[in-house]
């Protein structure tokens, strides 16, 4: 399985252990032509405003678009603010693949970073997004202090925290993204 991470900006390789420990690859992707040949995309955290610039630099709205049609996705944080409905604080640009509105660094100032354990495992929440509403059609996995932070919808799935940086391998995340 090749699984491909949206290589433009942002946490990219703390992936491939957690990917390569569930016997795929990691493929990095920033080109037109590299969607046709993964199996499945991470869009990592980071920054989503710049990474939405880069994203317009490239050229790969569209792939990204028809790409969610068929592979799965899984956003972490700037990622799932670029897959939501609707972005606010401050409003910007996203590809709705996710029906949730999200509220970018939603915690304020007083969680920059904080370390919590899901399902048992440690994960970071780095200037996290909250989400602000939830559809129907989305199930929520985990919640932390009483928001969602894991929430799966058909295909796809998101994250509001960091699971890539813990080096026990592999996450539970990365497991279910998987489905191994
Ligand atoms: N605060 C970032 C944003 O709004 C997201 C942070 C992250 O991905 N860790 O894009």
């Amino acid at each position: 399985m090749r699984v491909g991470i949206l290589a433009v900006q942002g946490c990219v390789e703390p992936h491939r252990k957690h990917v390569e420990a569930l016997g795929a690859e990691l493929v990095e992707v920033r080109r037109s032509e590299e969607f046709k040949s993964i199996d499945a995309l991470i869009l990592p955290g980071g920054e989503s405003t710049t990474m939405l610039k880069l994203i317009e630099h490239f050229g790969i709205w569209e792939d990204l678009l028809k790409s969610s049609k068929k592979i799965p996705f899984w956003g972490i944080c700037a990622g799932s603010i670029l897959m939501a409905k609707k972005v606010a604080n401050p409003t910007q640009k996203s590809l709705g693949i996710l029906d949730i509105d999200i509220q970018r660094n939603g915690y304020g100032r007083q969680l920059d970073s904080l370390e919590v354990a899901i399902q048992n495992y440690k994960v970071a929440f780095i200037r996290a997004p909250i989400l602000t509403r939830v559809g129907k059609s989305c199930e929520v996995l985990a919640d932390f202090e009483k928001k969602p932070v894991w929430v799966k919808q058909g295909r796809h799935m998101l994250t509001t925290f960091h699971s890539e940086l813990n080096p026990q391998v592999p996450s539970p995340f990365h497991r279910a993204f998987l489905g191994t």
